[in-house]
């Protein structure tokens, strides 16, 4: 285990009022500092009603106190929570108190640092950490969970086994380098990589849904003035974001609203109406709508039903990036009387009623590429996606280079070098300082 000198604490509950605030202590000196601050050392994992006591023996707060000595407890080393009032005068004196018995200030995600380097979890476990406190929606606190559980890193360990068990032979191979790789040794190699492929492909597939439910997806809501963008914003998002009003082209700006369809965290990017104008204002918002409709996952194009599909729809779409999905939306369609057959292709809503707005959903997430899935899905991030596609790439090229030993064992070692950065194994100091860095202090 690796050993820290000093000792470290934090506020670990949020900033503000609260019932129950946190001091958390972690280090050596925790023992010590439960002393001092308590009168006598807890016993281990047993919560015990005290006044915290400042260097005159004057009481800062009572609450509960609890020690966890190491290797039993979060970050694995000795560590100390002090449960008071949550107030931020009261929290600073006890922080004080602490950094006073020589404690330091502990840096973002410090703990979860420690416990990561401690063995306790691994980098993917560590991150998950602060998905789970950063989840905005309860699908998404639902997959950071599973991922700190250790659901997503046990899938890289099996497959990490599966690429050393691979490297073995080979490089039982390499031993004999004047002999030719033998056609059952050939034929072994190909069906272990064509497995650990396979596996992989999963994993990634995984990993993209993952990552959709942390990062969420970007929707442009376009369409022409008046066909119901902020009534339709209104409607996804449940509350009143935009500005409706009857006068054509007065939503000029890009408003975006984080919303959630099915816990998949959405942020929709409402634009200026898209149309041919002289008002110079406008053009600016047009401009800068085409510019968002290039960064967005998916567009959504609203079109007012009583007017149908207008030359000048013909030509929002003519106009709309190719690598982007559409979807039409016709909007208004309490305006169309009973028997108008609706035979225009695209989702029929009405922003007003709320007719149509769950089809609208439905075909939203299928476009962004959510698959909901059978027990759930892990929480990912960016940087597991490009480390496993940095993997697939070695072992696509690992399958082109079977014949030569030498070349096949470089290209397995990247790839498990690559699959090994997402739980630790092979992680450069600046990357963990990156990561841990996004935490919050006291975690
Ligand atoms: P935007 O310019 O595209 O943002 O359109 P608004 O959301 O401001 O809507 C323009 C007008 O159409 C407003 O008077 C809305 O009340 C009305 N409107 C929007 N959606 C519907 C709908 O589904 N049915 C009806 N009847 N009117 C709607």
């Amino acid at each position: 285990m690796l050993q820290n000198t000093d000792t470290i604490a934090a506020i670990a509950t949020a900033q503000g009022h609260g019932g129950i605030g946190v001091v958390r202590v972690s280090g050596p000196a925790a023992a010590t500092l439960a002393s001092a601050v308590l009168g006598r050392l807890p016993e281990p994992r047993r919560a015990i009603f005290s006044s915290f006591r400042d260097k005159n023996r004057e009481t800062i707060d009572q609450g509960i106190a609890l020690y966890f000595p190491s290797p039993n407890s979060f970050t694995g080393e000795d560590v100390l929570e002090l449960q008071g009032h949550g107030g931020p005068a009261v929290l600073q004196l006890l922080l004080l108190r602490c950094l006073e018995l020589g404690a330091r200030l502990a840096e973002p995600g410090e703990f979860t640092q420690r416990a990561f380097l401690n063995d306790k979890i691994d980098l993917a476990q560590a991150e998950s950490v602060a998905d789970l406190i950063a989840a905005t929606t309860a699908e998404a606190a639902r997959g950071a969970m599973r991922s700190l559980q250790g659901g997503f890193s046990a899938e890289i360990h099996a497959l990490l086994d599966h690429l050393v068990r691979l490297r073995m032979l080979v490089e039982a191979m390499m031993d004999f380098p004047e002999e030719e790789i033998d056609a059952a040794d050939s034929n072994l190699c190909n069906s272990m990589l064509q497995k650990i492929s396979i596996k992989l492909r999963q994993i990634l597939a995984m990993a993209k849904q993952g990552s959709l439910l942390r990062e969420g997806a970007h929707v442009a809501l376009i369409g022409r003035p008046n066909a119901g963008k902020s009534s339709l914003l209104n409607r996804l998002s449940g509350e009143d974001v935009a500005l409706v009003s009857n006068v054509p082209g007065t939503t000029r700006d890009v408003i975006r609203e984080a919303i959630q369809i099915r816990g998949i965290p959405l942020h929709i990017l409402d634009t200026a109406g898209l149309r041919e104008s002289n008002d110079e204002i406008e053009n600016m918002g047009m401009a800068r709508t085409h510019q968002i409709v290039s960064k967005a996952d998916l567009i959504l194009l609203l079109i007012d039903s009583a007017k149908g599909c207008t030359a000048e729809d013909e030509k929002i779409i003519s106009g709309l990036p190719a690598s982007i999905p559409y979807l039409l939306v016709f909007n208004k369609s309490d305006l169309l009387q009973d028997g108008i057959e609706r035979d225009m292709q695209g989702i029929h809503i009405s922003a007003k009623s709320g007719e149509g707005i769950d089809d609208l959903r439905d075909e939203m997430l299928k476009l962004i590429g959510w698959h909901p899935q059978d027990g759930g899905t892990f929480i990912a991030r960016e940087r597991h996606l490009s480390a496993l596609n940095a993997t697939l790439s070695h072992v696509d090229r690992a399958f082109a280079v079977l014949q030569n030993a030498e070349l096949l064992g470089e290209e397995l070692r990247l790839a498990q070098r690559a699959l090994g950065s997402i739980t630790g194994k092979f992680t450069s100091d600046d990357l963990l300082g990156e990561i841990f860095s996004h935490f919050c202090i006291g975690k």
